[in-house]
Order: structure tokens, then C-alpha cells, then sequence
């Protein structure tokens, strides 16, 4: 009987033989169907990965497959590449690849019956495209003579400067090629209107979503789309770098800074550089975009010691004619005494917009009232109990809620050790500015926007467009604000609790500090209405705000790699990360330990290995957490390093209530 080599969901670096049943003898060319297998005493979904001659295991033990299914086409070769680089690079199991970034409906056994077809994205009007700016042309015309094989470019372009039309000028030729693309976004919420803007200017592409807001089945047909080649643009966000295309012909990678293109469990991936590996590995265009790159890509783009391996594209104006970027100011708020958190300068501009009927938006990435309750009587301060972490106070419904493990309860009365009534908010967060700017500003319409206003797709939406309609005189919102949209009628922003980031113990802080800073100051006046952003600090000669002050992204991020450089910080280290949580902190630091004394580490001699501590948020939902910091100056040292040592790591005896995983290139410390 023949043999299929199947690829299965399972924590095991290796793959299971099968029987093909009797009259569903399989091709070469259907490597790659599903098939429906006996598993121990279930029924699971997997993947032929190979049809061989023989079997390693004594045929006696090998059970036939249950089902060929045939309702796809089989996945393609490249595909497969795809996930034994994933599962390579990233020491994951590549059955586990394979399965995990299937949609859920063609991994079930029982898979709900698909309804009929709704067509993916409604294209908006039909829309002209505009001339292109001179900035625009150069830059298509780098990427033209770069040709249809790989090359991988960045487009940085200050907000606003018309990123998205050069990407649609990009689709238009792909398409007219005949090819696929694949487009990413970092949160598909966030960025409605591009999936809008691309349906309306190519009607007839097809374009298809994919994103963990759809339903089951809309994923799977979506995903099918892209595999039978009938979509020929798919817009997705991280999982979407896994979608078969038969036909890819570019890819784009928006905002391809965002810390949203990293999966933070399972297979910890990030979909950008898993982008740029697939774009090389199909000889295809990359095209990654952003006011504010991650410094990786910048050093990728700018250091002149290597060959540029990215080639560098700028946009420093605005596309439309006339808008300017908005004028930003430091106000030093050791110089006057603040009125619950808000300094006079701001408060008065606030006073001006609200005059002439344009729209304010207060920036804090602190959602919640207040980041803690205290007793003023004896120093009790709301914890977690399963969390080495405060209790975030939420008036709006009488919680207190644990940010990191969800856990929640009633805010007490009193003070829950003496008993005293006194129990005091301390600090702020967006509930308590929206409340102070209330009782300051009792005529106009405050509207709060963060994950707790907005938590759905459907909540968002209709916050966007109360804000479009101009229904709202101020706003009060987290980061969540400073994506993606345009607000014709904002011209004033005011941005507090940004110095906390300039001294953070993470030396990623002010990377991020500074993308959101531009981010959001680039919502303030677009079109006739000149914007103002104002930076509440107690450190205006910091040089991340001298830089942002002249919007000049250059000139932080060169001397940020300087930093990096002198600290060997990553891009010019590569780095892993292996973590352990038990219940007992003794535990895990043991299980570290252990990994850490392997002998074979000495003959890694380009590797080198920190010492295991506890991470900084040490306990989480009940268990103590520890990490051992991986480094080496060579990516294929590294990765060298930590193949041989996962077969270590899997090895190791430890508490059944331990759980390990390995990191690499992590982004949180
Ligand atoms: P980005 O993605 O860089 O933030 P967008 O592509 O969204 O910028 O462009 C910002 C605004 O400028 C949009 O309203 C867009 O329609 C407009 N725009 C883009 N390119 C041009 C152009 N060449 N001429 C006129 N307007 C343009
Ligand atoms: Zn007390
Ligand atoms: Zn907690």
C-alpha cells in the first residue's frame, strides 16, 4: 500500500506515516492535500508533506488515513518552504507551523458549514487617482528599476507624505502583471480606510481580508480565495504572511515599525521579517513602510560599512498641497504647577479650539482613571494577588482590574486592611483627564477613546465616525488614536506622562516613545487647518524631543544606533530569549540553570549567555517567571547554537507545572 508523510498539530519535531486507503492512491502533485488521520484515540487534521517509498516504522504499526480531502488544491511548494524556515528560525515545530497558520475551519474535523459566499471588502466610489507628487515619482521609479525579482525596499515617508497612493500605484502594476499581492497591516481595525481605498480603486482585484475579526468561515473562504488565486490582493494583518499565493508579486508591509507584526505566543514570529524572507525566497518586491522604521529596518537601509541591503525612499512633504507638519513645542512643566496634570499652556490652547470649533486630542497611553488606589492611612495600595503588579483603577464601571492577568474586582469602600474611608486614586489615566477636562470645560463634548471605549471593531467604528462628524470638541485617547486616520477638524494635540518612556529599563522605550509621539502629532492638522502638538516634560533638552521638534526621524534613530552600537544592543547583536514559569520562582530560575550549565555552551564560542533572573514583571496569573537572555553577533551562530540546544531544552526534567519557551528576537525585555 502506498505511504503518506503526514505533518500534524503536535509538539513533536518530527512527522507520522500513514497508509493511503485503498482507490485514494495519491499523486506528487497532491503533496500538500489535507488529510483526516487516526491519532491516539481521536481524529486529527494534517498535511502530506511526502510520499514515500518506504517507512522507518515496521509497517504493522502504521494506521491508514481516514479521508483524502480534495476540497482545496494542494498547498504549493513555497508554501512549505515558507514554514521550514519559520519552524527552523524559530525553533518551532514545523507540523505546529503548518497547522497553527491554517484558518481554524480547515484544521477542524468538523468544519461548520460554509454559508454562501458574501463578497470580501465593499469598494467604496470609484476614485481618480491624483498626480503624483515629485517625491512619489522618484520613489516608484527606484522601485521600477528594481524589477520583479527580490528587492527589498523602505519607503519613509512623514504622515501624510502619501505612502499609501505609492502602494496602490505598486498594486496597479502587480495587477496589471498578472500577480498577486499581498498587502500587511499591523491592526486591521485601525486601518479601514486603506482596505476601503484599495477596493475602490481596483474593483475588479477581488480583495479579500484576513484577520481575527472575521467569523470562521469568512476566513477560510477568504484564505481559499487567495489560494485558488481568485483574490488577487490580500490585506491581512500578521497570520496573513502565511496565506498560500500561487501568483505573489509584491509585498507591502505598512507601518512596518509596529510592535503588532510580532506574535507574542505560540510561534513567536515576527510576520516582517518573515515577510522579507518570503519575499527572497519567492524573488518577489518588499516594500516595507513608515514615518518612524523600526531601527532594525533603518539600520538595514543606512549603514554605508555594509552594502544597503534595503534600498532607502524618502517622502519628507506632505502629499497635499499647502498642509504643513504641525508645529511642535515642549512645554517644561517644572516651570509651573500643573492643574490635575494639565499645565496652562495647554489648557489654553484647548481654550482656543473649543473658541474657533476645532477639535483637541489630549494623548496618554495610560488608559483607566488612575494607575493605582492608596490608602492615605496606612499605605495600602491596590495589588493584584496573582500579579507582581497594581490594581488599575476604573471608575467609568467601579472596577479595579489587573491590566496584565484580567483579574477584577468591586472598588472598595474602604480601606481593605484598617478600614479607613480615605482611600485616594493615584496617578492618572484617560478616565481621570476626561473627567478633569469635564468639570474645565463643562460646554464641550469629550470623547475618550482607548481599549475600553473601543473594544470592538463595531464600538471603534462608530467612535471614528462621531469623530468625523465633528460631534466631538475634545478627545482624550491612547495610542489607539494615532493610527491610521485622518481628522480633517483636529488641530491641536496635547501629549502627557510622555517622560516616563525616556528612562524606561527597557532600552526599547524610546523607539516606541518616539513613533507614537510622531504617530500622533501627525494626526494634527492636515488639509488648510495648520496643527500644534504640545509635549508636557520635565526634560525639554532630552535630544528625543529636540528631534521630534524638527520631525527629524533621522537624527534620532542615527543616534540611537549609536547607542545600541556601544551597548551591542540589537540590530548589532542577535539575541533569544529563553523563559520558564512554575509556581515557584525557585523553579524556574532551576530550570534555567540547568540549560544555562549545559557543557556544550563552552564550544559556542560566539555565543554567550546571561545569567537566569527574574523578568520584571516576576509573577503572573500565579506564576513566577524567569529569563535567560541569549546573545551572539552572528545570526547563523546563534541559530546554530539554538538548534542544538532546544533537543536540550526538551530534555531537561523539570516540575510538571513548568512551561518554557524559546524567543528569538525578542522585542520585551
Ligand atoms: P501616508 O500613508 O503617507 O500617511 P496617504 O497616502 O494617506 O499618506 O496620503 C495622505 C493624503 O494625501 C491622503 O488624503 C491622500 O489622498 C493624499 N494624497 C496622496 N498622494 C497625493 C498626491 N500625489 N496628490 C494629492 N493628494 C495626495
Ligand atoms: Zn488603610
Ligand atoms: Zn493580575
Amino acid at each position: 500500500m502506498q505511504i503518506a508523510r503526514v505533518a500534524l498539530d503536535v509538539p513533536l519535531h518530527r512527522f507520522f506515516d500513514y497508509f493511503v486507503p485503498e482507490g485514494e492512491e495519491m499523486s506528487v502533485a497532491e503533496i500538500g492535500l489535507r488529510v483526516r488521520v487516526p491519532f491516539g484515540r481521536q481524529s486529527k487534521i494534517g498535511i502530506v508533506v511526502e510520499l514515500p517509498e518506504s517507512s522507518d516504522f515496521p509497517e504493522a504499526q502504521l494506521k491508514t488515513i481516514e479521508a483524502v480531502l480534495r476540497d482545496l488544491p494542494a498547498l504549493p511548494a513555497d508554501w512549505f518552504r515558507l514554514s521550514e524556515f519559520c519552524a527552523a528560525y524559530y525553533q518551532a515545530p514545523l507540523g505546529e507551523v503548518m497547522l497553527s497558520t491554517l484558518p481554524a475551519g480547515l484544521r477542524r474535523i468538523d468544519p461548520p458549514k460554509a454559508r454562501v459566499a458574501k463578497r470580501g471588502a465593499k469598494p467604496g466610489k470609484p476614485q481618480t487617482p491624483p498626480e503624483l507628487t515629485s517625491e512619489q515619482q522618484a520613489s516608484l521609479a527606484v522601485i521600477a528599476e528594481g524589477g520583479s525579482g527580490f528587492k527589498a525596499h523602505l519607503l519613509h515617508g512623514v504622515t501624510g507624505s502619501g505612502k499609501t497612493e505609492v502602494y496602490l500605484r505598486l498594486v496597479e502594476r502587480t495587477l496589471a502583471a498578472g500577480k498577486q499581492v499581498l498587502l500587511l497591516v499591523p491592526e486591521i481595525n485601525l486601518t479601514p480606510q486603506l482596505e476601503g481605498r484599495v477596493a475602490a480603486r481596483f474593483p475588479e482585484a477581488n480583495l479579500v481580508s484576513l484577520h481575527s475579526e472575521l467569523t470562521e468561515a469568512a476566513r477560510t473562504r477568504n484564505w481559499r480565495a487567495a489560494l485558488e488565486g481568485t483574490a488577487r490582493v490580500v490585506l491581512g494583518t500578521r497570520l496573513s504572511i502565511f496565506t498560500p499565493l500561487p501568483d505573489l508579486g509584491l509585498i507591502v508591509v505598512d507601518e512596518e515599525h509596529d510592535a503588532s507584526f510580532k506574535q507574542q505566543d505560540g510561534m513567536r514570529y515576527s510576520a516582517r521579517d518573515v515577510a522579507v524572507f518570503r519575499a527572497r525566497e519567492r524573488g518577489v518586491p518588499i516594500v516595507l513602510g513608515s514615518a518612524t522604521p523600526s531601527l532594525e529596518s533603518w539600520a538595514n537601509a543606512t549603514d554605508t560599512r555594509t552594502p544597503a541591503r534595503y534600498t532607502l525612499l524618502t517622502l519628507t512633504e506632505r502629499a497635499v498641497t499647502n498642509a504643513r507638519l504641525p508645529v511642535v513645542q515642549r512645554i517644561d512643566t517644572r516651570l509651573e504647577k500643573l492643574q490635575d496634570g494639565l499645565s496652562g499652556v495647554l489648557l489654553m490652547a484647548i481654550e482656543k479650539r473649543l473658541a474657533r470649533g476645532e477639535q483637541s486630542l489630549v494623548f496618554l497611553n495610560r488608559r483607566g482613571y488612575a494607575p493605582v488606589l492608596t490608602c492615605t492611612a496606612c499605605g495600602w495600595i491596590s495589588h493584584c494577588t496573582r500579579c507582581a503588579a497594581n490594581l488599575v483603577l476604573h471608575l467609568a464601571d467601579r472596577r479595579l482590574r489587573c491590566h496584565h492577568c484580567g483579574f477584577e474586582i468591586r472598588v472598595p469602600k474602604t480601606c481593605p486592611t484598617c478600614g479607613n474611608q480615605d482611600i485616594l486614586p493615584f496617578g492618572r489615566g484617560t478616565q481621570r483627564i476626561e473627567e478633569v477636562l469635564a468639570a474645565r470645560f463643562p460646554q464641550a463634548r469629550i470623547l475618550r477613546v482607548d481599549r475600553d471605549s473601543a473594544k470592538s471593531r463595531k464600538q471603534w467604528e462608530v467612535l471614528v465616525k462621531q469623530i468625523h462628524a465633528g460631534e466631538a470638541d475634545i478627545l482624550v485617547g491612547t495610542q489607539m488614536l494615532a493610527k491610521g486616520h485622518d481628522f480633517p477638524k483636529l488641530t491641536l494635540v496635547g501629549a502627557l506622562g510622555a517622560d516616563a518612556a525616556l528612562f524606561a529599563s527597557d532600552w526599547r522605550a524610546p523607539e516606541r516613545l518616539f513613533a507614537q509621539l510622531m504617530q500622533v502629532a501627525g494626526r494634527a492638522g492636515r488639509a488648510e487647518l495648520p496643527g500644534e502638538v504640545l509635549i508636557q516634560t520635565q526634560f525639554p533638552d532630552h535630544p528625543l524631543y529636540a528631534a521630534l521638534v524638527r520631525h527629524d526621524y533621522p537624527a534620532f534613530a542615527n543616534e540611537q544606533l549609536k547607542e545600541r552600537e556601544q551597548a551591542g544592543f540589537p540590530p548589532y547583536a542577535y539575541q533569544a530569549m529563553l523563559r520558564a514559569e512554575a509556581p515557584q520562582m525557585a523553579d524556574s530560575l532551576a530550570y534555567l540553570a540547568t540549560a544555562r550549565a549545559w557543557p556544550q555552551v563552552a564550544a559556542h564560542v560566539d555565543v554567550m549567555l546571561y545569567d537566569p533572573v527574574p523578568m520584571r514583571l516576576a509573577r503572573r496569573a500565579n506564576l513566577e517567571r524567569a529569563q535567560l537572555l541569549v546573545e551572539s553577533p552572528s545570526r547563523r551562530a546563534l541559530q546554530i547554537f539554538l538548534s542544538e540546544w532546544r533537543e536540550l531544552l526538551e530534555s531537561i526534567k523539570a516540575p510538571s507545572r513548568l512551561r518554557w519557551h524559546l524567543e528569538v528576537d525578542p522585542l520585551e525585555f
